[in-house]
């Protein structure tokens, strides 16, 4: 699928659109916590035709801005199912970081997702596998070619666990699991630059315990 990155909000967050080449149907994995990925893609000629909304975990920065994207477009939302306790306190993750105006209404989940899961976007299928410690139901969305990580993984870092809900010893399962997909997957990581899960493997400091 083609992907197209668009960095948004207060938190910088790595939002992506992900278009099936032979249907033209997309995906949107995360949607950050403003408006502004909703106006990059109207912006967008044409206007992308959008049939999932995927979300890797339930925080603020990834999943706050899924109302304004859900009046627009008619879209079915995907939520890791682990992830529904975390999800469910949107109204009140601002307060977390001092920041009340960034309490956001919980949004409309429409699937569950459990490992293993395979979703349809158009003619390509993307396979979802639960990854938690970041948060108790992080997880990733792949195809042959490419991974949406959200905080799991970053370029030479990992998503933090000692925020409310978060767990390092499961985050280094996780990361022991990711690793055992195809190494040339490049990683679209909900922070940072791209990068790939052998380059990963072979430098980020936080898997040396893998090596
Ligand atoms: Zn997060």
């Amino acid at each position: 699928m083609e992907v197209q990155c668009f960095t948004v909000g207060a938190f910088q967050v790595n939002t992506y659109l992900l278009r099936d080449e032979t249907t033209g149907k997309c995906a949107i994995v995360d949607t950050g916590e403003t408006e502004e990925l909703l106006q990059c893609l109207q912006a967008l000629d044409p206007v992308p035709d959008v049939e999932v909304i995927l979300l890797t975990h339930g925080h603020l920065d990834h999943a706050g801005a899924l109302p304004s994207l859900q009046r627009f477009f008619n879209a079915t939302t995907y939520l890791p199912r682990l992830e529904q306790p975390l999800f469910n306190t949107l109204p009140e993750q601002g307060d977390w970081f001092g920041a009340a105006h960034m309490n956001r209404p919980c949004g409309r989940i429409d699937k569950l997702v459990d490992d293993g899961d395979r979703i349809k976007v158009g003619s390509s299928t993307l396979t979802f596998i639960s990854t938690p410690g970041h948060t108790p139901g992080q997880g990733c969305y792949y195809d042959e070619h490419d991974i949406f990580v959200g905080d799991t993984l970053f370029k030479g870092s990992i998503g933090r666990t000692d925020l409310p809900m978060g767990n390092h010893a499961l985050m280094q399962e996780s990361l022991q699991r990711l690793m055992t997909l195809s190494g040339e997957l490049r990683v679209h990581s909900g922070h940072g630059p791209i990068t790939t899960l052998s380059h990963e493997l072979m430098t980020n400091p936080f898997l040396q315990f893998l090596r």
